[in-house]
């Protein structure tokens, strides 16, 4: 017998599939659609995900570090594996061993990968991170040519791509993308003039919204696990074919109980009953990424009904209002996020309760519990 949890994260690999394809469909024919599986793939395991989507012809990941890349190699994973954020010069020979494509936005590093090419014979092919209005990582477009030339100094260095981030692309209406977009275009043109160079700057939200900015490839995350950038609002607008959640989170009722009027309910008593109320106690907590902000807020389904927690989330039990469910036992199922019955708790509900995104939802459960894959 294998020792499991009380919790459970299912996911799709049909949803995943579905949603990898409907994104290469918006995106066209020709642009490389890289699935960004960084953070466990949003908290859908990193290696599981990677190779779902290598199944619907995926050729291109997107990870943070260099730990990650390793790991999806590691795991066999073949095509290319971008890493974002950097590295540590002393982490340049990895890059070599395990075949992995470096965005660069400082001359150090490339630097340091440039030495190690020398060292062994062989050439890098970097991408080139630009800021055009992100305000984050990358170096600033008047410094593209200088960076450019730079570059093209060091020996076993090749420039094969430049790539920029959108701030607003899950702003269906705003102008900004458009403009950042044109920026891009400018700045692209002055890292070289090579018809080869891979152009990049479409999440989500730019592929959904801005299908125009999808140039050679773009960087697809929170729509490959089912979610629109802008939350319900975008899902709703969807008027198409709609993208699916991938992800559920179940558990089980430890216990059920009726308390009497002006009970305090868990630490704090933050909640005191107002009536006779019946409750279960559930064995999730913020320990399993269900945040303690939710505290008398977040709701979860039990028989095919809503019950509201109630009192604060402890580190690993939170307690529910059954008062309205008829026939709720120990065992029964309980579901934190998903559907059940003729309902359904959605990631962007549980992230408008949080005052969050659907993305920080997906991180706290996914990375916190024990994950099976399904179809
Ligand atoms: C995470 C990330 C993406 C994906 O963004 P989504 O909004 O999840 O599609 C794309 N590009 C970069 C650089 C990222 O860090």
């Amino acid at each position: 017998m294998s020792l499991t949890s009380f919790n459970q994260i299912r996911v799709s690999s049909a949803a995943l599939r579905h949603n990898y394809r409907l994104l290469q469909q918006r995106a066209g024919n020709g642009v490389r659609v890289l699935a960004m599986v960084k953070a466990d793939a949003y908290g859908h395991g990193m290696e599981e995900a990677a190779d779902v989507f290598a199944s619907v012809g995926c050729k291109d990941f997107g990870v943070a570090e260099i730990g990650e890349a390793v790991r999806l190699r590691s795991a066999g994973v073949i095509g290319n594996v971008f890493v974002f954020l950097g590295f540590r010069p002393e982490e340049s020979g990895l890059f070599f061993e395990y075949d992995i494509t470096p965005i660069i936005y400082d001359l150090e590093s490339a630097k340091s990968l440039s030495r190690e090419a020398l060292k062994r014979g062989q050439e890098k092919v970097v991408h080139l991170k630009v800021d055009c209005g992100m305000g984050r990582l990358g170096i600033l477009p008047q410094e593209v040519e200088t960076f450019v030339a730079d570059l093209q100094e060091l020996p076993g260095i090749v420039i094969g791509g430049v790539l920029s981030h959108f701030p607003k692309a899950d702003e269906y209406d705003s102008q900004h993308s458009f403009e950042q977009f044109s920026r891009f275009e400018g700045v692209s043109a002055k890292a070289g003039k090579d018809r080869s160079l891979v152009k990049h700057i479409a999440n989500s939200g730019g592929v959904l919204y801005f299908p125009d900015t999808c140039c050679d490839m773009v960087r697809a995350g929170i729509s490959l696990y089912g979610y629109y950038p802008d939350g319900r609002v975008g899902r709703e607008r969807e008027k198409g074919e709609k993208l699916q959640p991938a992800m559920s989170f179940i558990t089980r009722v430890l216990q059920v109980k009726t308390v009497p009027v002006d009970t305090g309910i868990s630490y704090g008593h933050t909640y005191i009953t107002k009536r006779e109320t019946r409750l279960a106690v559930l064995p999730v907590g913020y320990e399993d990424g269900l945040s303690r902000s939710l505290s008398n807020i977040g709701k979860v389904l039990i028989r095919g009904k809503r019950a509201v927690i109630r009192g604060r989330i402890c580190m690993n039990l939170c307690i529910v209002d059954i008062s309205e469910i008829e026939g709720v036992q120990s065992g029964d199922e309980a579901v934190i996020l998903g559907p059940q019955g003729n309902d359904c708790i959605s990631g962007d509900e549980i992230a408008e309760w949080m005052n969050s995104i659907s993305y920080e939802v997906l991180c706290l459960f996914g990375n916190n519990n024990e994950r099976k894959y399904r179809e």
